[in-house]
């Protein structure tokens, strides 16, 4: 057959998918050995693939080729031991070869119909989810491919509560409405808030204690102001381990603080959610139980190829409200018996996700995650106990979880030349290839942020980056 006019035979893709096998096991072998963040400047990529599509039909072999040769020196990568960026993230072996599977049947589970064993094994997965983190019956979990969208959707739900006359007529000429998250909350919650159709003057920012914690006076106190203006709390968003520092909100007290006023709690566990099946960290989300709706990644912090983000509703024949329209083409003899993965957000195709996270949940089981999940926050301990025994070094924030909060400031140095020293040595060490790190900003002040949580990073990936660390400062301070 002609290369392009159809699909690749069988015997030819059994070859290639041979070699892109053998690729995937060596790469994941010695993807330490790679530079974490690729040495290119913006365009570089670009400008070495042509700018138009082939003519005719080309070999795989080509195409393979130019990925080795163009694309992996040009990626950041992720599943590097060493890199420290961001969020914990692993795309591990189980995972992948979900993945592999999901692709080659390339189902798509919108309705029960379209594919009966994706939609019962999303089911069964989020419920084995909802058992490890130990959250009660009832909670029912869906799987979408990412927390904007679980948070977005938790809020529409939100909405249809707060607003039963939006679901016929919009938000035309209702109060106005509003929704409070601390304001270390996650720029998702504002911009799900901006799409529902609340403006950003929706969108209230609550300030936070000194352990980064939203503040329960300064809640209550935005919540009755707020009231007696005529504006109505639609949802509080608690935090369980907020991106920059990790802080977990008051769960515990925001629940009842909020159904006095009637406004749902969503609780965004995004990245914090796993921590919750090792037994020793289950306390720091007591009260989380009470929340209407949850997001938990495990595209973070469970192991699981990007993307999937798992959303509990108590009640998801809200989330159904909100978003169940039905075409006629759609409707099926099961409807009432069976759960339509459609009628849980605005995307009608489903991915199989819950395959991947099904291995992953398999090759680990409890005890696995929990050892692994255990032996993160302990590299995050020992790092920031090396960084308060160091002369100039301070950890900036309380180490809850994985991640490390880290700032150099030798005595008596200013602010802002303290600002400017951690930008050198931040980029110092991304520079460098061995490690990858992000930063943030607290009270003002620059901070570099070590989020660890892979599952090739060893204590061994932590000392050289504590030692890359001094050197960087070293250097950034003589320069
Ligand atoms: C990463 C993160 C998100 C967004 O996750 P996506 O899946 O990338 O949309 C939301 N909230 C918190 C707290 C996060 O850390």
């Amino acid at each position: 057959m002609a290369r392009g006019v159809g699909d690749l035979p069988p015997e030819e893709l059994r070859r290639l998918a041979h070699e892109v096998s053998d690729w995937i096991a060596d790469y994941l072998g010695s993807v330490g050995d790679l530079p974490v963040f690729p040495d290119v400047r913006p365009g570089d990529v670009r400008s070495r693939i042509p700018g138009h599509p082939p003519e005719s039909g080309e070999e795989m072999e080509a195409a393979l080729a130019d990925f080795r040769n163009l694309v992996v020196p040009g990626v950041t990568h992720w599943n590097h031991p060493s890199f420290f960026g961001y969020f914990a993230t692993t795309g591990s072996g189980p995972g992948i070869l979900g993945e592999m599977l999901s692709a080659a049947m390339n189902l798509n589970a919108m309705v029960w119909r379209s594919s009966p064993a994706a939609t019962e094994l999303e089911e069964v997965v989020m419920d084995w989810l909802r058992q490890l983190v130990g959250l009660p019956e009832g909670f029912d979990g869906v799987i979408n491919d990412t927390a904007s969208h679980s948070t977005l959707y938790a809020l529409a739900a939100a909405r249809e509560v707060a607003y039963p006359e939006v679901h016929a007529g919009g938000l035309f000429g209702l109060p106005r409405g509003r929704v409070y998250a601390s304001e270390h909350a996650h720029s998702s919650v504002e911009k799900a808030v901006m799409a529902l159709g609340f403006g950003r003057e929706g969108y209230r920012a609550i300030p936070s204690d000194d352990a980064f914690r939203m503040r329960l006076d300064a809640l209550d106190a935005a919540l009755k102001e707020d009231e007696a203006a005529g504006i109505r709390p639609v949802a509080v968003v608690a935090t369980l381990g907020t991106t920059s520092v990790t802080s977990l909100d008051p769960v515990k007290e925001i629940v009842p603080l909020a159904a006095a006023h009637g406004a749902w709690v969503h609780v965004d566990a995004a990245y914090g959610g796993p921590a919750a099946i090792v037994p020793e960290l289950r306390p720091m989300f007591a009260g989380w139980e009470g929340a209407d709706s949850i997001v938990i990644n495990p595209h973070k912090w469970i192991f699981t190829p990007t993307d999937c983000s798992a959303l509990y509703c108590r009640r998801p024949e809200e989330l159904v409200r909100a978003f169940s329209l039905v075409p006629e083409y759609l409707r099926t003899a099961e409807q009432g018996q069976v759960k339509n993965l459609m009628d849980y957000g605005v995307a009608l195709g489903r991915r199989f996700r819950a395959l991947k996270l099904w291995f992953v949940l398999r090759w680990f089981g409890r005890a696995g995650l929990v050892a692994n999940i255990r032996e993160h926050v302990r590299l995050a301990k020992q790092l920031a106990s090396w960084a308060e025994a160091t002369e100039g070094w301070s950890v900036a924030a309380p180490v809850t979880l994985g991640l490390v909060c880290l700032r150099h400031a030798p005595a008596g140095m200013a602010d802002e030349e303290a600002d400017e020293l951690n930008q050198r040595i931040l980029d110092g060490v991304n520079a460098s290839g061995t490690a990858f790190l992000s930063h943030t900003k607290l009270g003002g002040r620059l901070v570099l942020r070590v989020a660890i949580g892979n599952l090739k990073t060893m204590e061994s990936h932590v000392a050289a980056l504590w030692s890359l660390l001094q050197d960087a400062a070293r250097a950034a301070t003589e320069a």
